[in-house]
């Protein structure tokens, strides 16, 4: 039995019954044919920080992905990493190596295979920018090797959003390490002052509607900073983030969801699509 609010970093969610961690690739890839083949409906949770869950016992499986770890370096810039290896560690390493290339997702929480599948990142950049090969477990239970091409990965969204992320290739360029630094020390001054990182969160929790709207901004003409359901907020510091004051249940976060999305609506005709996921 998994309680999910151990497991997510926004600490809500009820808990799941039938838990996988398998510890290869190989596992992986047989445990998803079981399944499947059982008609075993199943959800796969790597970080956590991207989830907002409800408090009902979850009737899927989980399949949990944070045993998969195996790192390679197929050539000094050209490095291929299981999906459960977390982001932070290939920042922190490729920044420790003087090479350039990731450091868009520093202070980005969560697993390399999840930052892979939603082209994670920011205003510095996205993972898509090093991303060269990634092996995908395809729905109809296909392994399937490809390289990345021009238009694959695109805001928060990738050619491969329906399949399950094995492993990616990325590459890194050769840099001077005291200017890779100085890009990470730019990046978390951002991360620091604008998001409310002292709080458990899932991140930013709507998609911006587009570059000129960021939903934060929307949410906060809305008058919305602040309003609070139990023990989740609207953040003060960042309106397209919630987070749990103090114990928040999943459902405190789904209706305070809920209410922004329907002020949003009202106020600016804007419907707002999440961009975390809802396990409900
Ligand atoms: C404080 C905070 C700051 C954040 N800042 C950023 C940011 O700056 N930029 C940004 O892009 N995101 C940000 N996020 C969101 C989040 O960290 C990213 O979306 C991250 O990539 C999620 O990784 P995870 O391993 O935690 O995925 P999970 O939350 O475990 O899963 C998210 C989704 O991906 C699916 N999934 C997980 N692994 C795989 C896989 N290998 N293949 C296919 N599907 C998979 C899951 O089923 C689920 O649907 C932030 C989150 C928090 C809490």
């Amino acid at each position: 039995m998994l309680e999910l609010r151990s497991r997510l970093t926004a600490k809500i969610g009820g808990s799941a019954a039938e838990v996988h961690e398998p510890v290869e690739l190989a596992e992986l890839i047989a445990l998803v044919d079981r399944l499947r083949s059982r008609g075993r409906a199943f959800r796969v949770l790597a970080g956590g920080s991207n989830i907002v869950a409800g408090d009902a016992p979850l009737e899927e499986a989980i399949v949990s992905l944070r045993a998969l770890r195996r790192f390679e370096k197929r050539s000094d810039t050209l490095w291929r990493a299981d999906c459960g290896v977390p982001l932070g560690e290939m920042v922190a390493r490729s920044v420790r190596s003087g090479l350039a290339g990731l450091e868009c997702c520093h202070g980005v929480p969560g697993s390399l295979g999840a930052a892979v599948r939603i082209n994670a990142g920011g205003k510095w950049g996205t993972i898509g920018g090093v991303l060269r090969e990634v092996t995908l477990l395809t729905r109809d239970g296909r392994v399937v090797r490809r390289s990345v091409e021009p238009g694959d990965c695109a805001y928060r969204k990738t050619a491969w959003w329906d399949d399950l992320v094995l492993d990616a290739t990325l590459e890194f360029a050769q840099s001077d390490p005291a200017a890779t630094q100085a890009r990470v020390a730019a990046v978390h001054e951002h991360k620091r002052t604008t998001q409310p990182l002292r709080y458990p969160s899932a991140g930013c929790i709507f998609r911006n509607p587009s570059p000129t709207q960021p939903a934060g901004l929307l949410i906060d003409r809305a008058g919305l900073k602040g309003t609070r359901i139990g023990g989740a907020e609207v953040s003060t510091l960042h309106a397209n983030y919630i987070v749990n004051v103090g114990g928040a249940t999943g459902s405190d976060f789904l209706a305070l969801m809920a209410l922004v999305r329907e002020r949003v609506q009202e106020v600016h005709g804007v419907r707002l699509e999440h961009e975390v996921e809802v396990w409900n």
